[in-house]
């Protein structure tokens, strides 16, 4: 089973109110981790503690910056189960530093472990249930981002995290059941145009494309099954 509840389907600037973009697969998995993470699960009613593996696929805000809300709820949340924190090299040493900065202490004595697992472009391994794979994708020249897919009995997901149009997000998506990806209407040379999102589809005939990370410009008008998230709406595969 594939089930994807969208926490939150907006860009960086909250367009149209959304919150932003991080989808819950199957109610364990957390891909991306914006500030707006605990209202949205309180919201979807899911309690952080079933979270047991973050993927953060940059570093920018609104992909990261909810760590330290998970985290501290995670300590005073009576959090006992492992916690694992998929994400780009520094990881660990980024993760610490934000929490230094915002929550000083919440990492100290806690009743659960952190397992850090640092990718790179062309990673494969095990987190919980998900086989991954990992590609460098095209977004900004500050940081390294990634996309990932994960495979479980025999399904596929791929989620883009942000890029523009590159080889190593077209090479992912070959044969993938879903992909989750980013799109942005206005132009903007760091992201995703939605013929950009026509190009990912055609690499993965038959896969349902979801897009988010929405800049509420306009909506993409798609193509036959392209389904734009929304806040708190579930799909399941
Ligand atoms: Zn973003
Ligand atoms: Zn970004």
């Amino acid at each position: 089973m594939l089930d994807l509840l969208f926490l939150g389907s907006g860009n960086a600037f909250a367009a149209e109110g959304r919150a932003f973009s991080s989808f819950l697969l199957n109610g364990r998995y957390l891909f991306d981790c914006g500030p707006t993470v605990l209202q949205q699960l309180a919201r979807a009613g899911v309690a952080p503690g079933e979270i047991e593996a973050v993927f953060i696929s940059h570093y920018h805000a609104d992909h990261f910056f909810g760590l330290p809300f998970l985290l501290l709820d995670a300590k005073y949340g009576g959090r006992t189960k492992d916690l694992t924190i998929v994400g780009p090299p520094g990881i660990e040493a980024r993760t610490r530093s934000l929490l230094e900065l915002g929550y000083p202490g919440v990492l100290d004595t806690t009743a659960y472990s952190r397992r850090y697992v640092e990718v790179t472009d062309g990673f494969q391994g095990s987190i919980g249930e998900l086989s991954v794979q990992v590609a460098q994708v095209q977004h900004v020249d500050e940081f390294e981002c990634f996309a990932f897919r994960v495979e479980n009995a025999g399904r596929s997901l791929v989620y883009s995290g942000d890029t523009t149009l590159c080889d190593g997000l077209l090479r992912l998506v070959e044969g993938a059941e879903v992909i989750v990806t980013e799109c942005s209407c206005n132009d903007v040379p760091v992201h995703l145009s939605p013929s950009g999102v026509e190009e990912v589809a055609r690499h993965a005939p038959g896969a349902k494309v979801i897009v988010t990370h929405l800049d509420g410009l306009a909506h993409p008008n798609g193509f036959d099954g392209l389904i734009v998230a929304e806040d708190l709406a579930r799909y399941s595969f």
